[in-house]
């Protein structure tokens, strides 16, 4: 399969550290065409950028996680705006809310989220959202701003993916939609139209079926094409090439 486009990866990861080079050097080859590193917080944020300096394949998002919201200090907001002026930095994210692990209180998380969809709009970038057993409280802040992005790893309904849909932003699926207990995400990715899909790893995290709970990588990506090309009728191929046009199209990659 050629043209993949990975549209969610953490390859600054430290189970990376070991094989990082060779295996990034290995994704052309592979198939994989455009990669977007996701950063987390400043750190990880500075070496997604780092990495697109290093590979001409490879883009990113800078942003902080709702898991380390309550580590911004006052600057924080000025830093990743200086960043975003790197010509590789092509959305700001990933960014939202996460009640399931709850590692930052949850005033806290909406605000720095609420403050980097404000720092996206000025700055007319899409956004990376990650969302966690927090759903209406996230729906609220997308409907102060309407726009591009996407909400990656979707794991909601199909009545949550129209709602969605309707906000005007893109989901992403990864390794999660094969997965044995995915019949949720199934018909959500059922009712969805193939337009505003992406493909995404989440890797190190997410390996999609029959390597599920081992290190994953943007080279296990057509294993998640083809369970959506079983859902939308369509070649592995058809997929692949729809989902790139349409990460390409969101963060204006050409
Ligand atoms: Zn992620």
């Amino acid at each position: 399969m050629q043209g993949i486009f990975d549209s969610h990866a953490h390859y600054d990861d430290k189970k990376f550290d070991g094989d990082r080079g060779a295996l990034l050097r290995s994704m052309p080859e592979n198939g994989v065409c455009r990669i977007l590193n996701i950063g987390c917080d400043l750190t990880s944020s500075q070496q997604s950028i780092d990495l697109a300096e290093q590979y001409d394949f490879i883009y990113c998002a800078v942003g902080t996680h709702p898991h380390e919201a309550k580590m911004m200090s006052r600057f924080y907001l000025e830093i990743y705006r200086e960043m975003a002026a790197h010509p590789k930095v092509k959305a700001i994210g990933e960014i939202g809310l996460d009640y399931h692990y709850d590692f930052s209180p949850r005033d806290i998380q909406k605000k720095v989220f609420d403050e980097q969809m404000a720092l996206a709009r000025e700055l007319s970038l899409p956004v990376v959202i990650h969302e966690r057993e927090a759903l209406p409280d996230t729906l609220e802040i997308l409907k102060r701003y309407p726009g591009a992005g996407v909400v990656h790893c979707f794991s909601g309904s199909a009545e949550t993916a129209r709602e969605i849909l309707r906000l005007g932003y893109h989901v992403g699926f990864g390794g999660a939609l094969t997965f044995k207990n995915a019949r949720r995400a199934l018909e959500a990715a059922a009712v969805l139209p193939l337009e505003r899909i992406l493909l995404e790893t989440d890797c190190p995290y997410m390996a999609p079926e029959p390597h599920r709970g081992k290190r994953n990588d943007s080279t296990l990506l057509p294993l998640v094409a083809q369970k959506l090309a079983e859902i939308k009728g369509i070649t592995a191929q058809e997929v692949v090439d729809a989902t790139r046009e349409n990460a390409c199209r969101l963060f204006g990659i050409a």
